[in-house]
């Protein structure tokens, strides 16, 4: 037989599209129910106080859910607005034909960013007299006013105006011609600790100061204003959060931020994460499996190889802690979770072959495995579970 010359069989220059060609379910990839975020949303707005409004918060394309789908299905759901932590990811919804306002939670400083920002139509965060200004300027260049969010810093110290001088840079800024504030806003720093008494005090003081400040500048429903201060925590802990509006992103993923659940609230997670059984070995007794032998075999095992790693963004400390389901029963994971692959221990099942799927995060029959379990067995929160899923899992809409 005759050597393949590989630029005769599969030359690529033929197959431009040959990345889409590739199945998206061909390694491991994230699912993503439309429908769980728009339940979610519709069943979140139900909570809130008349006329409040619903900020959708898809930074991060969307908590790695991807952007686009969560967009569409929020708006469906009856959110208001967008939230966003970056330019970029501002314009990107732009380009997906999203008409509604969009916030950027981040902070623009220069020029050219705040010109980029305007002509997006996109509503920057504004934390110092000399960003207005600029901003100000931006829209008399153009003859129009930059529509804008002013933020107050009342206990987080990231962003937003020092709450002492606030009132008095207000004054001045009231008198900008070529700018529109369309919102003033402060972001609460600790109450997704709904169990520790002080976090508790803490998001009731800043309550209090963001209301006592609010009230010095006179700012009222007439002034077309909206007044936001809650993320998913500060809008499930108590309507006294609610204002004209919240920025709501964990909860309408699925997954609430609090310790204390509310029995009436059934969220749904949109989020499945998927992966294929790569290959499969058998070992005996005794021998140790992936990086540094951590796991020694204390009978014959099966073992089945998954495509999927830490370069995926599944943490590589929690080795030899998860599970995996396979037809609602759990498999457990063993060794070190490497960049691209992990072993499973599969000795008690004759189903699972080459080519099989096993699910890592969501549910099979009674079967779950929940971004919160693994948040807390890598000793970290669900938010960055989320977002620290990479490019190179596809994200497939099922719905
Ligand atoms: C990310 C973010 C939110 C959403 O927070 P969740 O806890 O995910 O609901 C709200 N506001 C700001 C300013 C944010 O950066």
């Amino acid at each position: 037989m005759q050597n393949r010359q590989t630029n005769q069989v599969f030359n690529l220059d033929k197959f431009p599209n040959f990345e889409k060609d590739i199945d998206l379910k061909q390694r491991a990839w994230i699912e993503v129910k439309g429908k769980a975020i728009e339940k979610n949303v519709r069943q979140l707005r139900s909570k809130l106080i008349k006329n409040c409004q619903f900020m959708a918060v898809v930074k991060a394309d969307g908590y790695g859910h991807d952007a686009k789908v969560v967009s569409e299905y929020a708006i469906k759901g009856g959110a208001s607005e967008l939230g966003v932590a970056t330019l970029k990811e501002g314009i990107k919804l732009r380009s997906f034909g999203v008409k509604k306002p969009i916030l950027i939670l981040g902070n623009l400083y220069t020029k050219r960013d705040l010109i980029i920002s305007f002509k997006n139509d996109l509503m920057p965060t504004i934390s110092t007299l000399r960003e207005c200004l600029v901003c100000n300027n931006i829209g008399k260049h153009f003859g129009m006013k930059f529509s804008l969010h002013l933020k107050v810093d009342t206990g987080m110290s990231r962003l937003g105006f020092e709450s002492n001088k606030f009132v008095q840079q207000f004054e001045k800024i009231k008198s900008f011609e070529n700018i529109s504030i369309k919102g003033i806003y402060s972001h609460l720093s600790s109450a997704d600790e709904d169990k520790a008494i002080d976090s508790q005090s803490i998001t009731q003081l800043q309550r209090l100061k963001f209301n006592k400040l609010l009230k010095q500048i006179n700012v009222d429903s007439r002034n077309q204003i909206k007044i936001h201060l809650a993320n998913s925590a500060g809008m499930l802990l108590s309507k006294d959060f609610h204002f004209h509006m919240v920025r709501v992103g964990l909860s309408m993923y699925g997954y609430s931020p609090l310790a204390k659940i509310d029995k009436n609230l059934l969220l749904k997670p949109a989020l499945s994460l998927k992966v294929k059984v790569a290959f499969i070995r058998t070992i005996d007794e005794g021998v140790s499996v992936s990086y540094g032998g951590k796991f020694v075999s204390s009978r014959k095992t099966k073992l089945a190889v998954l495509s999927i790693g830490y370069a995926d963004g599944v943490p590589r400390n929690l080795s030899g802690k998860i599970n995996v389901i396979y037809k609602n029963k759990f498999y457990p994971q063993v060794g070190s979770i490497t960049m691209d692959q992990m072993m499973v221990d599969i000795t008690d099942s004759n189903e699972i072959k080459v080519g099989s799927t096993m699910l890592l995060l969501g549910s099979d029959g009674d079967k779950t495995i929940s971004p919160l379990e693994w948040a807390r067995k890598s000793n970290t929160i669900p938010w960055e579970i989320l977002c620290s899923f990479k490019n190179r899992l596809p994200k497939v809409q099922v719905d």
